[in-house]
């Protein structure tokens, strides 16, 4: 039986991903071969890699000028080779959790860290306003949180290229493409299984690399952008997860719809949290996350965490315990999640609570 999967990452995916997977495991179309198995260099893969990327293009509405790769490495690969190919003196980050801290500290290594913002004396529990200087080589954002579940929804104007960590909420609202340099992500959080990561970058960017320090092959940008992310073998069972994922996004209407759903699951979660007895919202309303929403246990309630996450596994629920940096519960509601997982969840929690009177 399906279980009503919270899970942080990787996440819950869309049934029509995995059967299709599962069948492609079996036999690729009709090449007598695995996906596992079949070459990536043949044309049977190439429509693959060249259907994700234009799926990804359409959904998200990548305008003309930007290429998108699909690389290994996860999203913490590209914390180091952002600022190894783009930071010459100074960067500017917004610090807002534990992946903002991460990208912070592989960027030090190369240059002038300027924090322009951090919500960090307050717990990470609100997305700070910034603004973003101009005597800067590149402005970086944590878009959406994962395991403090704050999410800023706008694309800033930026004087400087600005880039994103956008892992764990890309393809759950329109984007505007244009504002940004580079958009990057490890898939496993809203686009497929684990093992892949997306960057879509700005041609015109890939310009302002560091000319003067030499860059491994692969870790230069340039080198995936001339071989179409092929210069070695790419991860080819995920780019197929990621590509009958965006298959999905668009039949089920785009992103448009990906935002209208995300907000009705958020907004029924949060709702019960503002007026349950036992369970509280922990993010500040403004920057509460469609993706990710921790909670707590109200005061009296505490020692309750463990009880309540054995009760959420009885009623086939998973994923919900905190971060294990946070503590706590959190519920990851990204793309593929249901208002039927959603209001199992509340339904636990009310029962949860008839019971603890
Ligand atoms: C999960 C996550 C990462 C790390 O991704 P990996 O692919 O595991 O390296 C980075 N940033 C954000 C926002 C994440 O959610």
């Amino acid at each position: 039986m399906r279980k009503h999967i919270f899970n942080a990452g990787p996440c819950k995916l869309p049934d029509s991903t995995l059967k299709n997977t599962a069948a492609a495991v079996l036999e690729f179309g009709n090449t007598g071969q695995s996906i596992m198995e079949v070459s990536h260099r043949s044309a049977d893969f190439q429509a693959v890699y060249d259907e994700a990327v234009a799926l990804f293009k359409e959904v998200l509405n990548i305008p003309e000028g930007y290429h998108v790769l699909f690389l290994g490495g996860g999203a913490s690969m590209q914390f180091c080779m952002i600022p190894f190919n783009f930071l010459k003196t100074k960067a500017a980050y917004v610090n807002t959790g534990t992946w903002s801290t991460a990208a912070i500290k592989e960027a030090k290594l190369w240059g002038e860290v300027q924090v322009v913002a951090s919500s960090e004396a307050d717990g990470f529990t609100y997305y700070p306003e910034f603004t973003i200087p101009s005597d800067v080589d590149y402005m970086h954002i944590t878009s959406n949180n994962t395991i403090r579940g704050t999410e800023i929804f706008k694309d800033p104007d930026s004087p400087v290229p600005l880039l994103a960590d956008m892992s764990s909420d890309i393809c759950s609202r329109p984007v505007d493409v244009s504002k940004y340099a580079m958009i990057y992500g490890g898939c496993q959080k809203n686009l497929g299984p684990a093992g892949v990561t997306f960057v879509i970058i700005k041609d015109e960017f890939l310009k302002h690399v560091v000319a003067d320090r030499p860059i491994p092959t692969m870790l230069k940008y340039q080198t995936h952008v001339d071989k179409d992310s092929m210069y070695n073998t790419p991860p080819c069972i995920n780019i197929f997860g990621v590509k009958e994922t965006l298959k999905w996004v668009k039949e089920m209407g785009g992103v448009k719809v990906m935002e209208e759903l995300a907000i009705e699951r958020a907004n029924a979660i949060y709702n019960e949290l503002e007026n349950s007895k036992m369970f509280r919202p922990v993010v500040k309303e403004g920057s509460r996350s469609r993706m990710n929403i921790p909670f707590l246990l109200r005061e009296g309630y505490e020692s309750l965490e463990k009880e309540f996450l054995d009760f959420c596994k009885q009623k086939n629920i998973v994923g919900v315990k905190g971060h294990r940096s946070v503590g706590g519960f959190r519920a990851s509601t990204y793309n593929a999640c249901t208002m039927d997982d959603v209001n199992a969840l509340i339904s636990a929690m009310r029962e949860f609570e008839a019971a603890h009177k």
